[in-house]
This record gives structure tokens, C-alpha cells and sequence, in this order.
């Protein structure tokens, strides 16, 4: 029978070709769930990490987009090293938070989601993270002046936050990096 147009098949299609330009082959996945076990945050999620990888295979793109799953993961990569198959469930994630953030759809991580792109204005501009200035940014516009405030101070105090910024020799192989990715990561 004719797949139709609209089947999910056909919808996931770009989003498995996205994935298999980075490497990743959702449908190598068994379900044995060695990721999920060993996600040290999993309890945060709102669907697992063997979810988000079975529901990629589906081609369930809204449900995947809206999760809070792909804004919480941390890339520690845990779950890849677990992974029989060699599912690198990081990239996956962070395939999906791109996807997401290109199609405007609201985060359901605000927060996380705010910080994610002050973070990537920052190595866009200096090639590597300016704390100060990445924090500055996120501060200004969340709104939390004053969260976290004495964490910084001893970060400060122990020398871990530099005033000044030190890009990278490599600065412009980094912005090349960036191209095509619209205003988004613009200061
Ligand atoms: S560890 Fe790998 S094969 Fe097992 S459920 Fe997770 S992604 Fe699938
Ligand atoms: S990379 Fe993300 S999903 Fe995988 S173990 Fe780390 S936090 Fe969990």
C-alpha cells in the first residue's frame, strides 16, 4: 500500500535525514533501556530517554519539539556510552533543540531554552564562552537580577569568572560555523 503523504513516515523523513547527517540511526534502537538507566537526570524528564529515541523513529516531531526532555538533557553523554547500538542520544537532543528553536515552537524549558542561545551568541562572537558577558546576557533578559548571586561572587573571588573576554586565534572558522542560522545567535 501507498505510504501517505502525511504519514508520520513521510513527515520524519527530514528529521532522519538531519540525524543520519550527524550520525545518529534512531532506528538501531532496540529499547533495551541501558539509556535511561544511567541518564543522571532522568527524573526531570517528562518522557525518558529511550522515549525520545523511539518516538524520533515514530516521526512524532510535536511531541518531541514541545518536551522538556530536549531542553533538560545535558549532554554528559552517559546514555551514549551506554548505548549498544552507538545511539549518540546528545546529538539527537541537540538536532531536535535546533529543529525546535527554527520552528519558533515555545519551549518548554523558557529558562534553559534563553540561556542555550545566550550561550551560543557567546561562542558565535568570541569562539569560546565569556562568562561574564554570556551571564550579563541571560540575567538582562530573564529578568533574575539577582538568582545565583552569591554563587558568583565566589566564583569571582576564586578567580573562575574573567572580566575580560580571550577569543580564540580561530574566531572566523567559528562564525563560518554559524552560517545560515539567521538572526537568531546575533548580539
Ligand atoms: S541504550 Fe541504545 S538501544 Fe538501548 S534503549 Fe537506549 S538508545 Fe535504544
Ligand atoms: S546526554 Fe542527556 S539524555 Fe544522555 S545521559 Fe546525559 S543528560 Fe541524560
Amino acid at each position: 500500500m501507498e505510504a501517505s503523504p502525511i504519514s508520520p513516515a513521510h513527515s520524519n523523513e527530514k528529521l532522519l535525514a538531519k540525524l543520519a547527517d550527524r550520525g545518529v540511526d534512531v532506528h538501531a534502537c532496540y529499547q533495551c533501556g541501558r539509556c535511561s538507566a544511567g541518564c543522571p537526570i532522568t527524573e526531570f524528564f517528562d518522557i525518558t530517554t529511550m522515549e525520545v529515541v523511539r518516538l524520533a523513529a515514530y516521526g512524532a516531531e510535536e511531541q518531541l519539539l514541545s518536551s522538556s526532555a530536549i531542553w533538560l538533557c545535558a549532554a554528559c553523554e552517559t546514555c551514549a556510552s551506554r548505548c549498544p547500538n552507538d545511539i549518540d542520544i546528545a546529538v539527537l537532543m541537540d538536532v531536535l533543540r535546533e529543529l525546535a528553536r527554527r520552528k519558533g515552537v515555545v519551549p518548554a524549558e523558557k529558562r534553559v531554552a534563553l540561556f542555550h542561545r545566550c550561550f551560543l551568541q557567546s561562542i558565535k562572537h568570541w569562539g569560546r564562552a565569556y562568562e561574564v558577558g554570556l551571564i550579563a546576557g541571560y540575567k538582562v533578559r530573564s529578568g533574575d537580577l539577582l538568582g545565583d548571586m552569591k554563587l558568583g561572587m565566589k566564583m569571582f573571588a576564586r578567580g573562575r569568572l574573567k572580566l575580560t573576554p580571550h577569543p580564540i586565534a580561530g574566531k572566523a572558522e567559528i562564525k563560518k560555523m554559524f552560517a545560515g542560522q539567521g538572526k537568531e545567535y546575533e548580539r
